[in-house]
């Protein structure tokens, strides 16, 4: 019988974080303070299904750091969230947050539930009750939730809602992600996929890549992952691969995204798309390519698969795809890997644009949104090399160690209270 060993997200958070410290020699007192979260909030509660049976749910609300800001981070709905997995992607939003300098902290949520198992009036009542369980922790000026995996703009306005219901006015700053006609910002749908590319661009002209006719893969064919297959494509990149939860499709002549879109808006999923060969989630990530992006979920490249990856840049939408034993490998074999909480920090990015405009009821042009997101990836990524290349470090701890001294430097400022 094969065992499988449960990989920690929450861990592997902590080994990077750790390794990035010791880059910067950060002090003990704020090493051990960073570490763990500051507040942490399991809730469980009823919810009543369509045929009338109460089930019991559970869910959580993590908030790593508030030292820059407010907490900032999404809220995902799958059966496998626990509660480790929350602290790490808590963790990683305020890593996420300083590396692109904008002023928030980190924080995650997650509930317990399959929601392609739910009805739409299912989903509602489980957000509202969510929402209204954590509700005393999040405020536009305490901690901001916003979409993650299988949560949408939808989602966004049922909590945004649920939280003015019980304040009594209407609060568009304290989620974002949400709908444009209720506060939402043009180009937040597309803004992880944009950032990732905007990355993915500078990445290829530091190594002398040539994007058009550049081959993708595309492990994860949601909200990111279509998105970047649809914006490499519009670069003149080849999308020669791409998977969903159900399996992954494998078309060397290149597809369209747009299409394959439309065939698992049809289906249901990607599988079938025209004369594809039909390839597993774990396949996709090892066929030759000049560009992987995953973008699903944590710890699909590990010890036992970094050796037969063969693309020339890993680009991580997704949070946390690559355990810290596969950077190590990967980085021996030459994969230039753009970290997660750099890579994907485009979605917070915009959420903070949001925000901005929900506080000042002043709304942007698509066309400064993009103008700005670019700004702010082109700086980091260059930051980001500058601190990777300044510590001879792999680029993930390189970008750990742009974030990790900006969080340190608020604490040192703001001192022990009391
Ligand atoms: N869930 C996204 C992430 O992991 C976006 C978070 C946000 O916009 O607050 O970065």
């Amino acid at each position: 019988m094969e065992i499988k060993t449960v990989i920690n997200p929450f861990e592997n958070a902590l080994k990077n974080f750790d390794m990035a410290a010791d880059v910067i020699h950060l002090e003990d007192n704020i090493r051990n303070h960073i570490r763990l979260p500051e507040r942490e909030l399991t809730v469980n509660f009823p919810v009543r299904l369509d045929n009338g049976n109460v089930i019991s749910v559970t869910g959580y609300r993590v908030q790593h750091s508030t030292a820059r800001g407010p907490g900032k981070g999404g809220v995902r709905f799958h059966p496998d969230v626990n509660i480790d997995e929350v602290r790490a992607l808590a963790a990683w939003m305020t890593w996420k947050c300083a590396v692109v300098g904008i002023p928030f902290g980190g924080a995650k949520g997650g509930v317990v539930i399959d929601p392609k198992k739910m009805s739409m009036s299912e989903l509602e009542r489980v957000t509202r009750r969510y929402t209204s369980e954590i509700a005393f922790m999040i405020g536009p000026d305490k901690d901001i939730p916003a979409p993650d995996v299988y949560t949408n703009s939808q989602t966004m306005a049922w909590m945004m809602d649920t939280y003015s219901m019980i304040s009594g006015r209407t609060v568009l700053g304290v989620v974002t992600g949400k709908p444009i006609s209720i506060g939402g910002s043009q180009g937040r749908n597309e803004a992880t996929a944009r950032g990732t590319v905007f990355t993915i661009e500078k990445a290829a002209k530091k190594l002398g890549i040539k994007l058009n006719g550049a081959s993708v893969v595309v492990q994860g064919f949601g909200n990111a992952g279509s998105i970047a297959a649809r914006l490499m494509f519009d670069l003149g990149a080849k999308i020669i691969a791409v998977s969903d939860s159900k399996g992954g499709i494998y078309y060397p002549k290149g597809m369209n995204p747009t299409e394959v879109s439309i065939h698992k808006e049809l289906t249901g999923s990607v599988l079938g798309f025209k004369d594809s060969e039909k390839i597993s989630n774990t396949e996709i990530l090892e066929l030759p390519c000049d560009i992987l992006i995953p973008a699903a979920l944590e710890n699909v490249i590990t010890e036992d698969n970094a050796g037969q990856i063969h693309a020339r840049i890993i680009a991580e939408a997704a949070n946390g795809p690559v355990i810290p034993e596969a950077d190590a490998i990967l980085h021996d074999r030459g994969v230039f890997v753009i970290p997660d909480i750099l890579a994907n920090a485009g979605g917070v990015t915009v959420s903070y644009f949001e925000w901005v405009q929900d506080n000042y009821s002043f709304f942007w042009k698509t066309m400064d949104i993009n103008k700005y997101l670019k700004e702010v990836m082109d700086e980091s990524f260059d930051n980001v090399m500058a601190i990777t290349e300044k510590h001879k470090v792999n680029t993930r701890i390189g970008a750990y160690a742009t974030a990790v001294a900006k969080v340190a430097e608020a604490i040192r400022l703001r001192g022990v209270f009391p």
